[in-house]
């Protein structure tokens, strides 16, 4: 159904502007979304391509799918997508960018962390033919300098062990060409670490500075704890490394285990047994077996990663989608489809 959408939006387009799509994930941002909408559409009414807005309600608590009905019905630009619960970010983002028809496809936070007033800047490096075009940081106002330093060393180290290029200080919000977006359809791994996964499909890439304000209404949904399984979420996907690592921490502790030992059968020939070796028996005993833990904590990551991918399960559900109706050059009908979403949406 996607696909008849689509190829009608680029038949159409064609004979006109080009269609971008706005892809906005919200969880519990019934507050801030009606700011974000002024602002969002302030900026398309100024930009020369037809535009289409996917709210995606990612299981929202609050008033978050009422703000974005209320939205739909006050602009023909919008379009809801309401999973079926809280997938996450990264899986909310995912179903946007499915169901999104667009020429060039912007991802924006709902939260207004991420200028909506930088898009016309993202379509004009798309346009002098990026396709991926990602914001970069330049400043992180409103965040700890805990946070600031913790996100400055996760990009340094990633960096360093992975064989993807993961850009440092970027958010997902990014435009991406029309065939990165198909690229990017195509990995539908469960673990879904967004900014490798972005890097990955490569093509042109191009950074666009920006200043990050603060989150203009509600909390922020991370938490420490949920940082630090986004850091092993793209560590473990994108490298093997800390396997190897584990190997050579093996190596490294059973050499010198083995050194000790010898130097233990040395002494004792030479000097006898003047006290028995309790102490550094316990040392020894105790080392190795954290090492050996630490090393299987290591394995467990990867094979249940392994065993949530065995599982193959669809990415998400979708309890309803209701595409915008665009109004292009007066084709409405051959892109509105049934507001219906079935199984080949996903
Ligand atoms: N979000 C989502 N599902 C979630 C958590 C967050 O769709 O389970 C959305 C949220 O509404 C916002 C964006 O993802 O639009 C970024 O979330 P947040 O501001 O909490 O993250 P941060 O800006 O701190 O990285
Ligand atoms: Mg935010």
């Amino acid at each position: 159904m996607k696909d008849d959408r689509r190829a009608a939006a680029q038949a159409v387009a064609l004979g006109s502007r080009g269609l971008l799509s706005v892809v906005v994930p919200a969880y519990n941002e019934a507050e801030g979304l009606p700011e974000l909408h002024r602002r969002l559409s302030a900026v398309l009414d100024g930009v020369d391509l037809d535009a289409e807005i996917l709210y995606v309600n990612d299981g929202s608590r609050d008033a978050t799918l009422a703000v974005m009905e209320d939205l739909r019905r006050q602009d023909g630009r919008v379009g809801i997508v309401d999973l079926s619960r809280n997938f996450g970010k990264e899986i909310a983002m995912t179903a946007g960018l499915d169901l999104a028809g667009g020429d060039a496809v912007v991802v924006i936070d709902a939260d207004l962390q991420d200028p909506p007033e930088l898009i016309p800047e993202l379509i004009r490096h798309w346009r002098a033919g990026h396709d991926v075009v990602y914001a970069k940081r330049e400043f992180r106002e409103g965040e700890t300098w805990i946070k600031r330093a913790t996100a400055h060393l996760f990009y340094r180290l990633i960096r360093r062990v992975s064989r993807v290029a993961i850009p440092s200080d970027t958010g997902d919000f990014r435009l991406l060409s029309r065939r990165a977006v198909d690229a990017l359809k195509q990995l539908r791994e469960q673990h879904r670490f967004m900014k490798g996964l972005f890097s990955w499909i490569g093509y042109s890439q191009h950074a666009v500075p920006y200043r990050r304000d603060p989150r203009f209404a509600g909390q922020t949904k991370w938490n420490y704890w949920k940082l630090w399984n986004f850091a092993i979420e793209g560590i473990t996907s994108f490298t093997v490394a800390p396997l190897k690592l584990a190997s050579y921490l093996g190596v490294i502790v059973s050499v010198s285990a083995f050194l000790y030992i010898v130097y233990m059968v040395v002494s004792t020939l030479l000097r006898g047994n003047p006290v028995p070796g309790y102490p550094s028996l316990m040392s020894v005993v105790l080392f190795i077996g954290g090492v050996q833990l630490i090393c299987l904590g290591v394995i467990g990551e990867y094979l249940g990663r392994t065993f949530n991918e065995v599982k193959a399960r669809p990415l998400y559900l979708l309890n309803r989608f209701e595409p915008a109706e665009l109004d292009l050059a007066g084709a409405t009908n051959a892109v509105s489809p049934s507001g219906d979403a079935t199984d080949d949406d996903r």
